[in-house]
Order: C-alpha cells, then structure tokens, then sequence
C-alpha cells in the first residue's frame, strides 16, 4: 500500500495563491486507507478551501487514482467542472498525483506528501513513479516528479548535460526529466513556476516514520537487538 500523508494546509493554499476555482480530487484506493483522500478527507478539504475563499466548483472521488488509463473516463461527467477550475487538488499518492496530471491537461496542485510505496507503485505501469520523499514537490513541477524522472534528483532545474531533451547520463535512451518538466509547464502557461527555487531537500524525510518500518525483517531484527 502506498502511505501517504495530508499536507498543512497553509501550505497547500500556498500552492493556490491567486486562484479562486479549485476542483478537488480524492482516491478510494491507499488514500481512503491512508485517511488522506477519501470521500471523508475531501468533503473537509471543500470546507477548509471554501472558509479560505476558494469556491470549489466540483469534487469527486475516483476508485484507484493511480490507475492512469482510466482516469480520463472516470472523470467524464466532471469535464465541465474540470475545465471551469484553475487548478485541480489532488488528494493522494505521488503516483496518483501524476497520473492526473499527464490526464488531465490542467495545473495540478498535490496535497498529500508520499512516505512509503510499500513495494508497490500504484496502478499506472512504471515501476518509477514516486521515489517517497515525504515533501511532495509536483507544484512547482507540473506533476512530473523531478526525484525519479531526472536522474540526478535534481529539484532546480536541469544540471548542465542535457541536450536534445535527453538526460546526458542515459542520452539513447533516457529523455531528460528537467526537459518534460518544462514543456509540461509550457503547456499549463506556468513556466514562472521554473522560477521558484527549492530549498535544500531534507532527504530525512525519506525515511519512513517507525511506525511504517515494521517490516518482517525489520521486526525481526529489532526483536534480536532487545534480546
Ligand atoms: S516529489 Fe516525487 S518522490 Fe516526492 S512525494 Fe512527490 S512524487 Fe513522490
Ligand atoms: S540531463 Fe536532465 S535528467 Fe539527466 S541528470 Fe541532467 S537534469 Fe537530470
């Protein structure tokens, strides 16, 4: 199961300065468990929004969120809604938030920081979609993760080697994660958001809390350590 856990809220309305209509997004798949993004969590998110002068003009929660090819046709009688937002709040995974990304052809905003994937990654074919940073960065990257999909990790930009839009690393084969993130933003008319620069990452937070290192092995070997 993909652990996931809520953003603080100031921070997400941090993410929605400057814009009014907001569509909120929620999965009744790891997130419903997660108590991150199910029908519970995004009725509270319309209310938090709308006391923070936000109108939300639609909201919907969608079995697996994760699962990209069906998205665009579960979200079908939200088209209208969608296309009247500014942006849309996706309350779920890393591996969630990207897939409605790429869907949707609108500014996504995550709410949610991914801390484990639990050996799993989601429904979207790709075994590397969300490498569990815990501080979700897809807002500034137009939902394509900058931790798996460039190859150094970079979260400013690109290093100095990309060329043609393919990662110097792997150039045969490997397009440049810096370089997908700026045509998606291209896209969305939100290149200022290349702009924004990220403080130095807290890698601490990649470790997943205790509580979510309780693996068999893991168990096993803390039982050896007390004995
Ligand atoms: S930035 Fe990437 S690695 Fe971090 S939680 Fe988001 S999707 Fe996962
Ligand atoms: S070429 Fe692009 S993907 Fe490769 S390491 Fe540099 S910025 Fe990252």
């Amino acid at each position: 199961m993909l652990i996931s856990e809520l953003k603080p809220l100031e921070e997400i309305l941090g993410y929605l300065e400057g814009e009014t209509n907001i569509f909120v997004l929620g999965c009744k798949g790891c997130a419903e468990v997660c108590e991150t993004g199910g029908e519970a969590q995004v009725i509270q998110m319309r209310e938090d929004l709308e006391k923070n002068g936000k109108k939300v003009v639609g909201s919907t929660v969608l079995d697996f969120l994760c699962d990209r090819a069906l998205i665009k046709l579960r979200l079908k009688p939200h088209e209208d809604e969608i296309k009247a937002s500014d942006s849309v709040l996706v309350m779920t995974c890393g591996v969630g938030i990207q897939a409605a990304a790429a869907s949707l052809g609108k500014l996504t905003h995550p709410a949610c920081n991914t801390l484990s994937v639990g050996g799993a990654q989601g429904e979207w074919p790709g075994s590397e979609r969300c490498g569990q940073c815990g501080n979700c960065l897809l807002d500034m990257t137009g939902g394509i993760c900058p931790i798996t999909m460039c190859t150094k990790s970079l979260v400013n930009g690109p290093c100095g080697g990309t060329k043609n839009g393919m990662c110097e690393v792997e150039p045969d084969v490997r397009e440049c994660g810096w370089h997908l993130i700026y045509e998606r933003l291209k896209e969305l008319g939100r290149l200022d958001k290349m702009k924004e620069i990220q403080p130095l990452k807290a890698y601490s937070k990649m470790q997943p809390p205790k509580n979510l290192r309780s693996t068999v092995m893991w168990a096993l070997e803390q039982r050896e350590k007390e004995q």
